[in-house]
């Protein structure tokens, strides 16, 4: 049996600053990078390594299997980043998307003027702007937007944004999605996808960044019916999130008091991060302000002249705009009319963030000797966690390599599994403890002669002889499939 130390671990809390602890453990074990770190790195932007990419994709791969392939009411879509630049003025983006921004003149730092308290300032980095006595200019507001241009010639008509969101695609794919699919209201449409914003303070590792990804969903449905909907949104939403192992204990609901324009009701989910509280998620009752004003955005095409967004007059709302391409007509009731829409908008790299710090423990735990050190493991839930088993020869010799390699051939067919022989086993167990592998599996030598191999439970420590053709459904059974 492939010995290490079977008696259960005790959970202690980890001691120091938790998130360099969790920062630190991202980069030594590949998860995540800060952009073109060789060059010095750049500010609000991050790389997946290895293990990052991985559990990030399971995160949104969750995340559409519980809005896109359990539901039937919901369908998916993959809309451009690049959009036609009124999208962005009838979103209210080129008017409205900014944050109020304040300039140190002796600093020469940038702040967000509703986050002094949080930031620091660039000369006494131990003072905050407010108290470090440099002089500070009145807030003015600053458009989030990146701007980029559509072809060679840099002018206002080719001028347009990299998307702050990614729900604008799916409300300008409305009438595409009700002509070619069978939906009828109430339904949704869900996208994941890359979004940019040109935050004043990136911070907090990857919770406030300027390229992100969003996990949003559009869902619409009868006006009047909006309220249920949204309340069933909220809870349908926050249980996803215990679902997949976040302590409920740091999850919170957050009604916002101060509504932004377009909003009748919003509701934040928020985690508990060591750096405090974080929006997750918002869930928004939109109303039928955004098919409302897209229909006034196709009737200002035509009279656009590619001249300064800014300056653009929408085109009225009109007695007609209820018949626009962007209204639904109700075949069994006979009418027509713009839905309403309860929106979920949540963001992958905050999820994968929050599940990363709560999965993040330390136990006292005997090594193969005996000696009780202290042991890193992230508790992530199987469905999250990178590799779902690594799959160790006890040996380099006596046909223990080629056996693992057997197994490890016939589950990577299946599951993200890994092959490992590199070091001493209670080495092996280790490293995988802190990418959060949930089963090891070691062939030793009584694999050789009866089939069975050790099964190591990443939680408990606790070992279990299993026969080899058993592990396919033990790994499914502790994912959960
Ligand atoms: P915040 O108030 O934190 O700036 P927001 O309310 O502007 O966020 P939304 O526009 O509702 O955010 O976007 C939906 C989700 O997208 C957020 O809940 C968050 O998970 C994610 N998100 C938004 N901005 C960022 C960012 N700069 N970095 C990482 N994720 C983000």
């Amino acid at each position: 049996m492939a010995k290490e130390d079977s008696s259960t671990p005790t959970q202690q809390s980890p001691a120091g600053n938790l998130m360099e602890k969790i920062v630190a453990l991202t980069k030594r074990r590949g998860f995540i990078f800060q952009s073109s770190e060789v060059y010095g790195g750049v500010n609000g932007a991050w790389d997946y390594g290895p293990m990052g990419v991985l559990l990030k994709r399971n995160v949104k791969d969750a995340w559409w299997r519980a809005m896109v392939h359990e539901r039937e009411d919901i369908v998916g879509l993959d809309s451009a980043i690049l959009m036609h630049p009124l999208v962005w003025k009838s979103s209210g983006h080129v008017d409205g998307f900014s944050d109020p921004m304040i300039d140190c003149k002796t600093c020469k730092k940038r702040f967000r003027s509703d986050d002094m308290d949080g930031a620091v300032c660039g000369l006494k980095p131990s003072k905050s702007p407010l108290a470090c006595g440099g002089e500070l200019t009145e807030p003015r507001n600053f458009n989030l937007m990146f701007e980029t241009f559509l072809g060679p010639i840099s002018d206002s008509s080719a001028k347009t944004f990299l998307r702050p969101e990614t729900a604008q695609g799916i409300f300008a794919n409305f009438a595409n999605v009700i002509s070619t699919t069978r939906v009828k209201v109430p339904f949704g449409i869900a996208q994941v996808g890359k979004s940019f914003r040109n935050e004043i303070n990136p911070r907090n590792f990857t919770f406030r960044s300027r390229e992100f990804e969003q996990m949003e969903m559009e869902f619409f449905c009868v006006p009047g019916t909006d309220d249920d909907w949204f309340k069933k949104w909220v809870e349908i939403r926050k249980r996803w999130y215990t679902d997949l192992g976040l302590s409920d204990g740091k999850l919170r609901l957050r009604d916002h008091d101060k509504l932004a324009h377009y909003s009748k009701a919003t509701t934040d989910i928020e985690y508990l991060f060591p750096f405090g509280w974080g929006e997750l998620e918002g869930i928004a009752n939109r109303t039928d302000f955004d098919l409302r004003q897209h229909q006034r955005g196709i009737r200002t095409v035509g009279k656009w002249d590619g001249g300064d967004l800014s300056s653009v007059e929408l085109a009225a709302e009109d007695a007609e705009y209820q018949k626009g391409k962007l209204s639904y007509f109700d075949d069994e009731k006979k009418q027509r009319y713009i839905p309403y829409v309860i929106e979920p908008a949540a963001g992958a790299d905050r999820a994968t963030l929050a599940f990363l710090c709560d999965a993040y423990a330390e136990d006292n735990a005997p090594d193969a000797n005996g000696k009780v050190e202290t042991r890193v493991v992230l508790r992530l839930h199987p469905r999250l966690a990178p590799i779902k088993a690594a799959i160790l020869p006890l040996m380099r010799k006596d046909g223990h390599p080629e056996r693992a390699r057997k197994i490890y051939d016939d589950l990577k067919r299946r599951f993200f599994v890994d092959y490992d022989e590199s070091a001493a086993i209670g080495k092996r167990y280790r490293r995988q403890d802190e990418i959060g592998t949930p089963l090891c599996i070691t062939v030793d030598y009584d694999t050789i002669t009866d089939g069975t191999v050790t099964v190591r439970d990443r939680d408990t420590m606790q070992q279990v002889r299993v026969s080899e053709d058993k592990l396919r459904d033990l790994i499914e059974e502790k994912i959960g499939l």
